[in-house]
C-alpha cells in the first residue's frame, strides 16, 4: 500500500486533485466527508456534542445545527479545542479503518485539509501539496458562494504556503487551469506513484 496525504489550503484545489486521483485508480478518504459522518443523527460522535454544547446545537429535528455551534466555537477557542477534541479522534480513527480495509496494493489517498496545522505528515509515505495563489483561492471560493471576508479569513487562519511546502514532497501549482493541473497529477502519477507500486 502507499500512504499519501493531500493538503493544501481552503479553496487550492485539494477536492479536485483527489478527483483526478481516484480516476487513475487511488482510493480516497476524505477527512471533511468523515467529519460530517462522525456526527450524524444516532452517532456516539453527535451525542458528545450535544453533551458538551448541550441541546442548542441541534436543529429541530435532531440533527447537527452547524451555523449555531460554529457560532460558539468561533466566539470560543476554549469551546473550539473541547469540540475538536471530541472529533478529531473519531475521524482518525474512522479514516484509520477505511484505510486498513483497502487491499494491500491500494494507493490510497488521504484527503487531510489540516494535515500541517495538525502535523500529521509523518503518517504518510508521500505528502502531496496544492497550492494556488491568494486572490485566484478568494474568486474560486467566491463562485463556490463563500463571502470574500469569509474566504479571506478562513485563509488566515491557516498554514502559509512556506508551512505546507516545509513537509511537502511534491507540491502541485493550481493556479492555471484544469488541464494543466491534470497534467501536473500524471506526472506526479508515473514520477513517484508507479515506481512505488509498480
Ligand atoms: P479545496 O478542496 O482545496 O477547497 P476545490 O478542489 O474544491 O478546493 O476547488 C475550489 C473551487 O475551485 C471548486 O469550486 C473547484 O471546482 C474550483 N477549481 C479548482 N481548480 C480549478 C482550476 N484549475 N480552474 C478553475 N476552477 C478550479
Amino acid at each position: 500500500m502507499l500512504r499519501i496525504g493531500l493538503t493544501g489550503g481552503i479553496g487550492s484545489g485539494k477536492s479536485t486533485v483527489s478527483g483526478l486521483l481516484a480516476a487513475r485508480g487511488a482510493r480516497v478518504v476524505d477527512a471533511d466527508r468523515i467529519a460530517r459522518e462522525v456526527v450524524e443523527p444516532g452517532t456516539p460522535g453527535l451525542d458528545a456534542v450535544v453533551v458538551a454544547f448541550g441541546p442548542d446545537v441541534l436543529t429541530a429535528d435532531g440533527a447537527l445545527d452547524r451555523p449555531a455551534l460554529a457560532a460558539v466555537v468561533f466566539a470560543d477557542p476554549q469551546a473550539r479545542a473541547r469540540l475538536d477534541a471530541i472529533v478529531h479522534p473519531l475521524v482518525r480513527a474512522r479514516a484509520a479503518e477505511l484505510v486498513a480495509a483497502a487491499p494491500p496494493d491500494a494507493v490510497v489517498v488521504q484527503d487531510v485539509p489540516l494535515l500541517v496545522e495538525t502535523g500529521q505528515a509523518a503518517s504518510y509515505d508521500l505528502v502531496l501539496v496544492v497550492e494556488a495563489d491568494l486572490e485566484t483561492r478568494v474568486q474560486r471560493l467566491l463562485a463556490r458562494g463563500l463571502g470574500e471576508a469569509d474566504a479571506r479569513a478562513r485563509i488566515a487562519a491557516q498554514a502559509t504556503d512556506e508551512q505546507r511546502r516545509a513537509v511537502a514532497d511534491v507540491v502541485l501549482d493550481n493556479s492555471g487551469s484544469v488541464e494543466d493541473l491534470a497534467a501536473q497529477v500524471d506526472r506526479f502519477w508515473a514520477e513517484h506513484v508507479t515506481p512505488a507500486v509498480g
